[in-house]
């Protein structure tokens, strides 16, 4: 502010604490001192941005018996230079000798004035053996220090304090809740004070415009002249940010790509979610913390097992718990929404539920459950089991009853951004997407594609489950083909809805992948329903589920596997495929060029095994229909030894697609469904930086990516790469694909949005 020519009090900046010499310190002192006599200070902490965790301003260092009656004198008024020096003294023992406010609390109500005083001191000598220092240099020293401690790499501050009494004050540099381009200043202090207003006003655009943000600016007014004492971003919500960084590109303050690098692309998370319908009044059952943004309703469920099946019957439901552990977790993700009685924005509810981008209520004070009546009460009402309820985690607040809903809708200054955003960026983004919903949703939001259509999904509706489980149990390959051939239209039909969705943009489907397991019945009731079904003996169905049991199913009889085991599955997929693909182009004249993707495979003999079945069919359905048919055989790099051996992969695979949620826990050994349970603990303890199944492992899983990308590209140089785990809706993640060149990036649809920033900010950083 200094080099902006606005007033400022004097003072020095200390860059780095550790460099500093009592000689110095006194020295520099001395120069400020030359002319005031008693001088007194102010040292800040230079912060931009959130100030967590930094220590607060410490004002009035240089106060001692003798000089507070200097500032008695100075401010014309003795208690308040009484009470500057007793709250001087407190903060310091609180910053400098660890104590705590609260300590004095007792002190304070019973004493006064200088008697005070002489009880804080001797307070301070007896709890803490130090003593309350009168030389100036030495408080200075004391608070230093301590600030060092605190943040080491941020800057210090210190000033000549300047005294306004009551007219001191806060303004921001535009109206921060709205955005408008007005400064906020209050109306009293404009009216009364009308030159000084004008000069605050032109010290807020200038350090505005220096700085590029709404600024905050605190201020004081002594003996008639205005003195600023600290500016720093205003704190405003995301919408206004948004507006600003368009408002400021529009004047001429930022261009497009500062704009676009200056937005957090998780904050864009608050668009992407349902919102309640304004016009729907309801009467609030209770209020939490808003842990997880979006506008829920469902069936009130106390347990996570009742909760999977409720999903089961794809019945929406509420997942409520007092709080919820690591057993709750397939609970949570059967669950529209989650709503606990207790914790906070870190507790296990608030996080795992962000990290599935579930909507999550926690900390609803006055929340009573009890579990065993299967009812909860707040606010004097119940709400049993069963019971409908809508809760909002953008607000905090639920409801009795079911609320309607509007859309995300992609508008306004954060559709503008969005715009910038993709003109500087090179990587395209694609989406997960497998029902037509999805693929709606996904293009919406900007999705270039779809980059994994996993077709598990497609074969648990109702009418396929059937069919399904024949095929699985099928004892001849003949027995299974019939089975296979009552799936193939339904899963034809699947396809050409996708095509149709995605017209003219790149389709990656994935064969089958899960085991097989997970399609058969669980309970006994199932097991008999099935048997029944299929005219069998209850007796030998048990045994044929029993058969098909692992004991370690994420490193069994799935993915690639399957296809080798049953090409026919293969097979069918594949025909499904291409005569969608027939179809498609039959009715638009132009073909879709779908992607097959090959899961799990650890080297070159196995794709090719099954690729051969996937080109056999393709020339079929070309013979049959007299169509030429474009098409791409892939696969998805999820394991250690394909990363190893993709040169020799990407000889016949005409792309990668890097399934990082799978290679995180082959290559750490931590199965994703587990980890919940500890990786908490590694990175409370420092032990992991970040929970390497949200952000990858640049380390570890990267350098493996690294080697992939660099020897598939060797043995192929237009290998198409690209990543499609969950580390893929990730920003920081999205940065290291971007580093290794990766072509796309493919996430959930509701991360959509947020891969496009992040994806361009890491073409601006990385060019
Ligand atoms: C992966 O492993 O990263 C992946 C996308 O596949 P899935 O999550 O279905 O195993
Ligand atoms: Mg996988």
């Amino acid at each position: 502010m200094a080099g902006l020519g606005l007033s400022v009090p004097q003072g020095f900046v200390i860059a780095n604490a550790a460099d500093l010499s009592p000689a110095s310190l006194a020295s520099a002192v001395k120069k400020l001192g030359a002319g005031s006599k008693p001088l007194f200070l102010a040292v800040r902490p230079s912060v931009n941005g959130h100030t967590r965790g930094y220590m607060e301003a410490i004002l009035n260092v240089g106060l001692n018996d003798q000089t507070v009656e200097a500032l008695a004198a100075r401010l014309n008024d003795r208690p308040m230079a009484y009470d500057l020096y007793r709250q001087f003294i407190e903060n310091y023992a609180v910053n400098v000798l660890a104590l705590r406010h609260a300590d004095f609390e007792d002190i304070f109500t019973a004493h006064k004035g200088s008697d005070l005083i002489s009880k804080y001191k001797s307070f301070i000598e007896q709890k803490s053996r130090a003593i309350f220092p009168q030389d100036m240099i030495q408080q200075l020293r004391g608070v230093i220090e301590a600030a060092s401690r605190r943040n080491n790499s941020s800057a210090l501050i210190v000033q000549e304090m300047a005294y306004g009494g009551q007219i001191h004050g806060v303004a921001t540099s535009r109206n921060f809740s709205t955005g408008a381009n007005v400064p906020n200043i209050a109306p009293a202090f404009v009216e009364k004070f009308p030159k000084l207003a004008a000069q605050l006003k032109s010290a807020l655009h200038k350090v505005e415009r220096h700085f590029k943000s709404i600024q905050e600016v605190t201020f004081t007014v002594e003996h008639g002249k205005l003195w600023l004492l600290q500016t720093k971003p205003a704190k405003i919500n995301a919408r206004v940010e948004l507006k600003t960084l368009v408002d400021m590109v529009r004047e001429g303050l930022l261009t497009k790509k500062e704009a676009v690098l200056r937005v957090d692309p998780l904050m864009l998370d608050q668009f992407l979610h349902p919102t309640l319908d304004a016009t729907e009044t309801h009467d609030i059952f209770a209020i939490g913390i808003a842990a997880s943004p979006g506008a829920v309703s469902g069936q009130v469920v106390f347990d996570a097992t009742e909760a999977q099946q409720l999903k089961a019957r794809n019945r929406p439901c509420i997942l409520v718990r007092s709080e919820t552990s690591p057993e709750d977790i397939q609970g949570m993700h059967a669950a529209e929404g989650v709503l606990t009685a207790r914790g906070g924005l870190l507790s296990h509810a608030a996080v795992i539920a962000r990290g599935m981008g579930k909507t999550c209520v926690v900390g609803a004070s006055g929340l009573r459950i009890d579990y065993e009546a299967g009812t909860m009460t707040s606010l004097g009402v119940a709400v049993k089991k069963g019971e409908t309820i809508t809760i909002d985690g953008s607000t905090g607040r639920v409801f009795r009853g079911h609320i309607a809903t509007q859309k995300p809708v992609l508008s306004g200054d954060f559709a503008t951004i969005l715009e910038w955003a993709d003109a500087s960026r090179r990587m395209k983004v694609r989406a997960n997407a497998e029902t037509p919903n999805e693929a709606r949703s996904a293009r919406y939001f900007g999705a270039e594609g779809i980059g994994l259509c996993r077709t598990e999904h497609m074969f648990f509706s109702a009418e396929r489950i059937g069919p399904m489980r024949k095929m699985i149990l099928a004892e001849t390959v003949e027995a299974r083909k019939e089975a296979l051939d009552e799936i193939l239209p339904m899963q034809r039909q699947d396809f050409i809805e996708l095509f149709e969705i995605m017209a003219g943009l790149p389709v990656t489907i994935r064969l089958l992948d899960p085991l097989l397991h997970e399609f058969l019945p669980k309970s006994e009731h199932e097991i008999l329903e099935l048997a029944h079904d299929l005219s069998i003996a209850p007796e030998y169905l048990r045994t044929r589920v029993g058969e098909l049991q692992e004991f370690n199913p994420m490193l069994g009889h799935r993915g690639v596997r399957l296809a080798v085991s049953y090409p026919e599955i293969a097979e069918m997929q594949a025909r499904a495929i291409f005569e969608a693909t027939v179809e498609v182009a039959q009715k638009y004249g132009k073909a879709p060029i779908p992607e097959i993707m090959i899961p799990l495979v650890v080297g070159k003999l196995e794709f090719d095994y099954v690729r051969a079945r996937v080109v056999a069919v393709a020339e079929a359905v070309q013979k049959e229909s007299g169509l030429e048919l474009p098409y791409l055989v892939g696969t998805m790099i999820e394991l250690p030894r394909a990363t190893l051996r993709a040169a020799e992969i990407a000889q016949s695979a005409e792309f990668f697609s890097f399934g990082t949620n799978d290679l995180t826990q082959t290559t750490l050994g931590i199965s994703r469904d587990d980890s919940a349970r500890f990786i908490g603990e590694y990175t409370a303890k420092g032990l992991l930086k970040t929970d390497p199944f949200i952000s990858i492992d640049i380390d570890g899983v990267g350098e493996l990516l690294r080697i992939a990308t660099t020897r598939g590209r060797k043995a192929r140089p237009d290998l198409k790469l690209g990543i499609c785990g969950e580390h893929a809706g990730d920003p920081a993640s999205i940065n290291f694909c971007e580093e290794i060149k990766l072509d796309y990036v493919s996430c959930s649809p509701f991360r959509i949005a947020i891969a496009r920033l992040a994806a361009a900010q890491a073409s601006i950083r990385n060019n």
